[in-house]
């Protein structure tokens, strides 16, 4: 897998997908989550949950992570040149990214080159990677944070936070994992544990997104329940560019009628 990822990188094979997040009265897209899909010659689609680990173990991650950054970041910058509203743009780090001594420089050169101003730009770290070293992700955050881009904490509510530490996190947004929300309008305990989370966050200045919203029932749980955003299935799929364009200008104008 390693190899025919090498291969897959030199022969353009991997594509970004890109998902909406919408506020949670679903006017709005606030923004929208960059998705690695590699497609096979052979091996048909490989989802990323399968590559991503192969990636970070072979050390190809920091190659593909920038490629990531690069291209979500001229895609955003070519939506809104061509007139699309403001939105944010949210890339996944992986935990050997977030190591790079270099990361925030290389953020902020890849932003100067496109000219996109770093207030549209949202990185996402997983839970389980900010925890694994929470006082070297702190100088991190801090980091990053100085140069105006924002920051998530991905798959929230996974990961053993320690509270102490959270407080400490110059984050910006808390993703509530999608294992939560799947059973929000039949299990009461992760009813429980969503309203928990989304009070803390709101008693930390935190914002609050859930992911895998699928459907009308979740979105109303969610929305009882303050969560600010959401992002799901039950509004989109990732798409590619050209569809994800389609979606936002339908949305609107839908709205307007
Ligand atoms: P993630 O960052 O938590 O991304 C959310 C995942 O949930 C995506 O899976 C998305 O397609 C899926 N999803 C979104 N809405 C729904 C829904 O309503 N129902 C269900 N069942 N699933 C939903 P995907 O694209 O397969 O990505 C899996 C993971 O791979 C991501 O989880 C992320 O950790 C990683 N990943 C993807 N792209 C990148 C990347 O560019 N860099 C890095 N480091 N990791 C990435
Ligand atoms: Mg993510
Ligand atoms: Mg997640």
């Amino acid at each position: 897998l390693s190899t025919a990822l090498r291969h897959a990188m030199v022969t353009n094979q991997l594509q970004l997908y890109y998902q909406p997040q919408l506020s949670i009265d679903g006017t709005r897209v606030v923004g929208a989550e960059a998705l690695l899909r590699w497609q096979h010659p052979e091996l048909g689609w490989v989802s990323p949950a399968e590559f991503i680990p192969v990636a970070e173990e072979s050390g190809q991650i920091i190659a593909i992570g920038e490629w990531v950054m690069r291209t979500a970041i001229e895609q955003l910058n070519a939506w809104m040149d061509s007139g699309l509203p403001a939105m944010i743009m949210a890339v996944n780090l992986s935990a050997a990214q977030f190591r790079q001594v270099n990361l925030p420089v290389l953020i902020s050169n890849i932003l100067d080159e496109v000219k996109l101003p770093a207030e549209y730009l949202e990185v996402e770290l997983t839970e389980s990677a900010a925890m694994d070293d929470p006082q070297g992700a702190i100088e991190i955050m801090e980091n990053i944070h100085s140069r105006g881009i924002r920051m998530s904490i991905d798959d929230f509510g996974t990961g053993y936070s320690s509270l102490s530490y959270l407080k400490r996190f110059k984050v910006y947004k808390l993703k509530i994992d999608q294992s939560f929300v799947r059973n929000l309008d039949s299990d009461l305990e992760d009813r429980m544990i969503v309203a928990a989370i989304i009070s803390m966050a709101s008693t930390l200045g935190m914002q609050t997104i859930a992911e895998g919203v699928e459907t009308v029932e979740q979105l109303e749980a969610l929305k009882l329940l303050g969560c600010n955003e959401i992002q799901g299935f039950y509004f989109s799929r990732p798409l590619p560019a050209d569809k994800f364009e389609g979606f936002v200008r339908n949305h609107y104008a839908s709205k307007n009628n």
